[in-house]
């Protein structure tokens, strides 16, 4: 029987995290460990400072006082480290992670610590609007992780999935999207006369063909593999001027 390790950053009492819990419960033995309260745009921080605490709530839920990379970790090397996941999920996250979106979220740095750990990883994301549902999206993730539990899969697979508000009209392999800059930091003065910012704004996204954000603009639930490797190879394989000229340069800066 696999063990399914599901985490998110919305917290433990999030819909998202209950229904795709529910839904996988039926693949195999389904170990929750979430963060204890909302731990949305943590992005891949892990907590070095302090210690962690794993508090049990009822038997295989635990939630963590850290973010989601820190639950991975402590589910990944201490509660299961006997028993080690065959599938990690992450979600399902109240609202999407798109494009150039992904190094903020919680939700799909816990599939990156998932992957970085060897271990296939999902992050899976439901947009908000009219007709908001997680349920379809439950269901899609059950059918998916059935089909990799099943499957021969690259060490370290890493999948980022976002669902459509509406029904469903199609399922795409995508690439990350480009965000357009907007304006999206407010700047305002507080009662005490000392100024204060909120980082805020819609973000507004390019609509090419082929990116997650075009297909689920189209109604398509999109599924974005993805790595770590942040290389440039472009820059690395030399492609641009200023490599040239800083390599000239530091001749000089290292005599
Ligand atoms: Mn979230």
């Amino acid at each position: 029987m696999p063990t399914i390790l599901v985490t998110n950053d919305d917290g433990i009492f999030s819909e998202g995290i209950k229904l795709l819990a529910k839904e996988l419960s039926s693949l195999g033995r389904v170990v929750v460990v979430a963060p204890d309260r909302e731990q949305s745009a943590s992005g891949h921080s892990l907590t070095l400072h302090r210690p962690l605490r794993m508090r049990k709530i009822e038997d295989d839920w635990y939630t963590v006082d850290g973010t989601p990379t820190d639950c991975v970790s402590l589910a990944v090397m201490a509660l299961l480290k006997d028993d080690p996941p065959d599938l990690i999920v992450s979600g399902i996250n109240f609202g999407l992670n798109l494009g150039d979106d992904v190094t903020y979220s919680g939700t799909v740095s816990a599939a990156f610590e998932g992957s970085l750990l060897g271990i296939p990883s999902v992050a899976f994301s439901q947009e908000i609007g009219e007709h908001f549902s997680f349920a379809r999206g439950a269901d899609f993730a059950r059918r998916l992780a059935t089909t990799l539990l099943a499957a021969s899969l690259p060490a370290g697979l890493l999948l980022n999935v976002n669902f459509p508000c509406e029904e469903f009209t199609g399922v795409e392999w995508t690439r990350l999207g480009h965000r357009r800059y907007v304006q999206s930091v407010v700047e305002k003065t507080d009662p005490r006369g000392r100024k204060y910012f909120w980082i805020a704004g819609t973000p507004e996204w390019e609509d090419e063909a082929g990116t997650d954000h075009a297909a689920l603009s189209q109604r398509k639930v999109t599924l974005t593999p993805l790595h770590l490797d942040l290389t440039d190879y472009d820059v690395l394989e030399g492609c641009c001027d200023v490599r040239r000229q800083i390599e000239e340069a530091a001749l000089t800066w290292v005599e």
